[in-house]
């Protein structure tokens, strides 16, 4: 079948000419080729005729995301040379190692595959599609990722019910394309994590912590750490192994709290330096005494998935912060987290500095956190980057 053209209206190629990979519905010429369905890939052109780039297209307001800036063939050599380009810059981070096994392979445009997750734990993949057309590929991206020399892959598993758009009616089954291991102990920093991707959230694991789980590791000594929103109990190995003096774990989640026990068990059996609570992190802090603790984390879920919880969100990140600075240790230490996108570096920092004077303790920056390198940013895609964190010192 030959591919379909998809014109752009006079003008609207700007922001592609500087190669943002989206291409919103309204910049596109009526009308769409006929006979086009979700999924297909496109080539787009300027008004003028001029290529501009192939990539999938979508019903939604984000109707093409550009795969690659020419006229070429989106096939098996075409995911097989984007997936080396991620692996080799895996190995450059030195993220594959018999120390830790378990990293991001994809991050979507931040490694020019818009809409396409890859999380690496051993020899299994956990693939994550967002776009439709990423899903009609998951077994080409499959093939790929098992062939793929230097990652030893016997397994993958496809995970897309809940991350790709609902009006698309795919009907995506999770399931396993390659192989069928069940679970798997990944290791990271030398530390060991369960991973369960069949019931897990997202892929299982949160990957993106990982550097600032090494940070906190690195303050936890002689502590009394509370970690919110614990979830695998990522921060709470990390401080038990930096030496804290006791560290307590809270998730509203029964599941969460099981897989943190879990996790700090295979890593520290019989410890009776850790606790975990299956309660609610804001009730939590409204009970707890003053002074309890003196290393507080806050790593709560995104509090605006779009756009139009942005206020509410930002008063939660506000609500949340404030009954840290109330409660936290003189000289104690937060760290201080919002992974929506939808908010923006300043707006969270905004939020903090709200609850911070709030509490009327003289708080201070310690450092500025982000996502880590497996988790890359396009410079063309500033929206890449949604992992924010501030580490504070409250007096
Ligand atoms: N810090 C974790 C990831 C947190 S994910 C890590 O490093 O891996 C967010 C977690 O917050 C989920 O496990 C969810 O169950 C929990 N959660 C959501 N709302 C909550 C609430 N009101 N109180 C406590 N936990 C909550």
């Amino acid at each position: 079948m030959p591919i379909k053209n998809i014109r752009l209206k006079r003008g609207k190629e700007e922001s592609l000419d500087r190669f943002h990979p989206w291409v919103f519905s309204g910049a596109i010429a009526e009308p769409l080729p006929e006979g086009i369905e979700e999924g297909e890939t496109v080539r787009v052109t300027a008004h003028d005729g001029r290529v501009i780039g192939v990539g999938h297209f979508q019903i939604g307001s984000i109707a093409v995301r550009i795969l690659d800036f020419a006229d070429r063939a989106i096939d098996s050599d075409f995911f097989a040379s984007r997936l080396e380009s991620a692996l080799a810059l895996r190995k450059a981070l030195g993220l594959a190692r018999t120390d830790n096994n378990a990293y991001r392979l994809v991050h979507g445009e931040g490694d020019f595959l818009p809409g396409l997750v890859v999380d690496i734990y051993g020899p299994t993949a956990v693939v994550q599609a967002h776009s439709p057309g990423m899903h009609f590929a998951r077994n080409t991206i499959a093939s790929a990722l098992a062939g793929l020399e230097g990652l030893g892959i016997r397994n993958v598993y496809y995970k897309s019910e809940t991350t790709l758009p609902f009006k698309a009616h795919l009907d995506a089954q999770n399931d396993y394309l390659v192989g069928g291991l069940e679970t798997a102990v990944a290791t990271e920093n030398g530390l060991h994590f369960n991973i369960d991707w069949l019931r897990g959230q997202k892929t299982g694991f949160f990957l993106d912590q990982r550097d600032n789980r090494a940070l906190l590791g690195h303050y936890a000594a002689g502590r009394k750490v509370l970690n919110m929103f614990c979830y695998t109990g990522g921060f709470s190995v990390y401080a038990l192994k930096g030496g804290a003096e006791k560290v307590h774990s809270v998730d509203s989640s029964e599941k969460a709290i099981t897989l943190t026990d879990a996790n700090v068990e295979l890593n520290f059996p019989g410890t009776p330096r850790h606790r975990s609570f299956a309660e609610d992190a804001f009730k939590f802090l409204d009970n707890m005494n003053r002074n309890d603790y003196d290393l507080i984390i806050l790593d709560p879920p995104a509090f605006a998935k779009h756009r139009s919880a942005l206020r509410n969100a930002l008063r939660g990140y506000q609500r949340l912060n404030a009954k840290a600075f109330e409660k936290i240790a003189p000289g104690g230490i937060v760290f201080t987290f919002s992974c929506s996108q939808a908010v923006s570096r300043e707006q969270f920092r905004l939020a903090v500095f709200s609850a911070a004077a709030q509490s009327r303790r003289r708080i201070r920056i310690l450092h500025q956190l982000t996502q880590p390198a497996d988790h890359p940013v396009s410079i063309y895609h500033p929206e890449g980057e949604y992992l924010k964190g501030l580490v504070l010192y409250v007096e």
